[in-house]
């Protein structure tokens, strides 16, 4: 979806330069505190954007009050979509950020249509909704409240702790509507998060999180993916994750090998080069020209090594194809603390 047609017709001289005609932009911001960073604000005229016929998802609609990512993950897949904005999907990705300012404004509008039938709503699916510009802009709080008054569903998906900042309005809103919670947490090597996840907390910070949000009562999934051939898929550093998501308290774990569209393939190959050249005929071999998915025999051979692991770990595990069935999306057993976790042997 292009953003200037979510926009008003209205520029600002000081916008980024090349978009100073583009229509939209309110302000271009940069602060001390976000050094290196540039905030876009724009006003979006609509706030839901409907999932396209045909996918495969359960929800229908989603909401993404940002575009661009500071948590600037090599291989986000969104990469792509900053090309819309005459932006590249490298550096421009991680640091040009739209926001849009007045989207729970116009969100609170489009839920009280009559038209509006509740359909579940997803946050996350596209760029991270409690990435760094969110503690400025604080542009949550009043999405999830519109959600929650207006009787409608919705699921979060995030790498930000900054989301236990809203634990308590998550909590009450879950008592109106089903809420589900899911944090994505892939590298479990501190070096090679740091390396591949610049922007984003520690892998501990997000397991804390993930307690935190259990402790408030959410049954929590775990995005186990990228599972990165030959750097993260041993059975080693699979049952080491395993062992720290258990000990976090969350529920079920969401697994899926990397996947490499077009839009992020050259930005994630430039970076294997520089950081694991050993790899590139490796991964040239696995992603070929234009191949976004890892070859099914990889992908059964990750199932086959990895879903008995999270059977052994008390875990349930599901694909990525299957990550968000209806029942996930349930009621929390708010302030129910979860039993301390079983110590799982394996093998
Ligand atoms: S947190 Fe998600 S949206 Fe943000 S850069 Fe990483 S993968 Fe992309």
């Amino acid at each position: 979806m292009r953003w200037q047609g979510q926009t008003i017709d209205d520029a600002d001289a000081a916008a980024l330069p090349g978009l100073e005609n583009r229509t939209g932009i309110v302000h271009s911001v940069t602060t001390p505190e976000f050094a290196g960073m540039t905030f876009h604000e724009v006003l979006a005229k609509s706030a839901l954007n409907r999932v396209p016929g045909g996918s495969r998802m359960p929800f229908s609609w989603t909401i993404n009050p940002y575009r661009g990512c500071s948590h600037s993950c090599v291989y986000c897949f969104a990469r792509g979509t900053h090309h819309y904005l005459d932006l590249d999907g490298g550096g421009d990705f991680d640091s040009q950020i739209v926001v849009k300012t007045n989207v729970a404004e116009v969100l609170q509008r489009e839920l009280r249509r009559g038209t509006w039938n509740h359909e579940t709503v997803a946050l996350g699916t596209n760029t991270d909704p409690y990435q760094r510009a969110e503690g400025r802009y604080r542009l949550m709080p009043d999405i999830i409240r519109a959600l929650a008054e207006s009787g409608t569903p919705f699921s979060i998906l995030t790498k930000g702790t900054l989301i236990r900042r809203d634990i308590p309005l998550l909590v009450e809103a879950a008592t109106s509507v089903p809420v589900d919670v899911q944090m994505s947490i892939a590298m479990y090597d501190d070096e090679l998060e740091h390396s591949i996840e610049p922007g984003t907390p520690s892998t501990q910070a997000r397991l804390d999180t993930v307690r935190a949000l259990t402790d408030a009562g959410f049954r929590v999934g775990v995005f186990l993916m990228p599972v990165l051939p030959h750097l993260t898929d041993s059975v080693e550093q699979i049952d080491q994750a395993l062992r720290r998501i258990k000990a976090s308290g969350a529920d079920h774990v969401i697994y899926g090998a990397l996947h490499l569209r077009a839009g992020v393939k050259p930005w994630f190959l430039q970076w294997l080069e520089r950081e694991h050249p050993e790899l590139m005929s490796s991964y040239r071999g696995l992603y070929p020209g234009a191949a976004a998915e890892a070859p099914r025999a990889y992908r059964q051979w990750l199932a086959k090594r990895i879903r008995p692991l999270i059977r052994a770990h008390g875990l349930e595990a599901r694909h990525s194809d299957d990550a968000y069935p209806e029942r996930t999306l349930t009621r929390p057993a708010v302030l129910t603390p979860p039993a301390p976790p079983p110590q799982p042997t394996l093998f």
